[in-house]
């Protein structure tokens, strides 16, 4: 698909990109490297949910061609404070997430929306045949084989960005198409541990969102925050590699490695075991994916090995923090039991951010909506909205 198709002053086309989700912890890091490559970027859509402010400020800095406000309200706000903005389109809702996901003009998409929100875009970007740049995890863990079996049908390349995922993709074997298994024996997938790494169920009970989302390493937005603290963030990446890579969960196991410098590993079945490095910061795998096979300047500090000095790892606690378990269940459930996890934890996570539900009534909520529902088959898009919002039902009756 060829792009806006304008020229940087190197004489190369410039590849236009549109950030789902621009003001977002995703989004901004997004905007930072393409800024640092404006000869090779531009910014053709930015999206954002209600934050008009934030979105202006975005609109003013990166002039884009269309900018999009999932709420109506916030939609018409933006309108109004960008009346000196002519260049700059304002459009809204789903239809316009999916209008700039799919736009025949942009060349690269970064899906940043959080949680299924995201869901509709992304598939729009595939369906459209783009460079997808995924970050949205719970598409793909709602979606599974649907999502990467309608890339491949389109022609759309899926690049990720969470950094285990773009680590795991650069130690395995690269073909033209991205990556193959031959020689691979198992993924290793690293997991910092979270802010509440040691601790017991018990001491958990009472831990609020602001102890949450204080991760020791990332910085990041609150739902993932919340999910770092759980496991399930590294249960939902745990779909996320069987199903990027088409991997059993069986060949992967998840490492404990609390300094987060090895972003993941993969074993070979002749004992060689390969690691990416770097200071964690989502500018390298984001920066890696955009230019991919190429390398640009993504602004992070190289790492120094002699300042880390120590790197340590640990199995998972799988017992005081079950999400990393129910993953595991899901995955192997299939059908619509990865979209019905997902779903209770992000009702489960939204009421405990809202001071409505306790830390471990996130697993609470997640096991009993997975011992509820019925597993499906998860071939149609239908089939996996509804899973969702029979799950979204299923917890909140649950929580109250
Ligand atoms: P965030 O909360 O900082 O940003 C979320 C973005 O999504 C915002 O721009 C917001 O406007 C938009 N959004 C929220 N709800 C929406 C809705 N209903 N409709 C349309 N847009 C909506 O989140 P984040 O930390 O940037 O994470 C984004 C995604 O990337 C998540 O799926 C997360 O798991 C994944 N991810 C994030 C990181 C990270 O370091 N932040 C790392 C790996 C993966
Ligand atoms: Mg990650």
């Amino acid at each position: 698909m060829s792009g806006a198709a304008s020229v940087a002053a190197s004489g190369r086309s410039l590849q236009a990109v549109t950030v789902l989700g621009a003001t977002g912890s995703i989004g901004s890091s997004t905007l930072d490297v393409l800024a640092r490559n404006s000869a090779r970027y531009e910014v053709f859509a930015l999206t954002a949910n209600t934050r008009v402010e934030a979105m202006e400020s975005l609109c003013r800095q990166h002039r884009p061609r269309f900018a999009v406000m999932q709420d109506e309200a916030a939609a018409e706000q933006l309108r109004a404070r960008l009346a000196d903005l002519p260049q700059t389109q304002v459009m809204q809702g789903v239809e316009g997430l999916c209008r700039v996901a799919g736009d025949a003009a942009a060349d690269v998409v970064v899906a940043g929306i959080v949680g299924a929100a995201g869901l509709l875009p992304t598939l729009a970007a595939v369906d459209a045949g783009k460079r997808v740049l995924l970050a949205n995890k719970e598409a793909l863990v709602m979606t599974g084989d649907l999502l990467t079996s309608r890339a491949k049908a389109a022609g759309a390349r899926l690049l990720p960005v969470d950094s285990e995922h773009n680590a795991l993709f650069q130690c395995m074997p690269q073909t033209a198409e991205g990556t193959s298994l031959d020689g691979v024996s198992r993924l290793l997938l690293t997991a910092s541990g979270g802010p509440f790494r040691g601790r017991t169920a018990a001491q958990l009970a009472d831990v609020t969102p602001a102890q949450a989302v204080a991760h020791p390493n990332w910085s990041m937005g609150r739902k993932i925050s919340v999910d770092s603290a759980t496991l399930m963030n590294k249960g939902l990446e745990l779909i996320e590699a069987c199903f990027l890579f088409a991997v059993p969960a069986s060949r992967i196991d998840v490492v404990v490695h609390p300094q987060s410098i090895i972003h993941s590993l993969v074993s070979y079945r002749d004992g060689s075991v390969l690691a990416q490095l770097g200071n964690p910061d989502m500018r390298t795998p984001i920066a890696h994916a955009l230019a991919w096979p190429e390398r640009i300047d993504a602004g992070v500090a190289p790492l120094d090995l002699f300042e880390v000095a120590q790197l340590n790892f640990e199995r998972p606690d799988t017992v005081n923090f079950p999400c990393l378990r129910l993953a595991r269940e899901a995955v192997d459930a299939g059908g619509t039991a990865t979209a019905v996890l997902n779903a209770a934890n992000e009702v489960a996570v939204a009421a405990f951010l809202d001071g409505n539900a306790g830390f471990m009534t996130i697993p609470a909520t997640i096991e009993h909506c997975l011992g509820a529902l019925p597993v499906r088959p998860a071939d149609t898009l239908d089939a996996v909205l509804e899973a969702d919002a029979q799950a979204r039902e299923c917890a909140a009756a649950f929580l109250a």
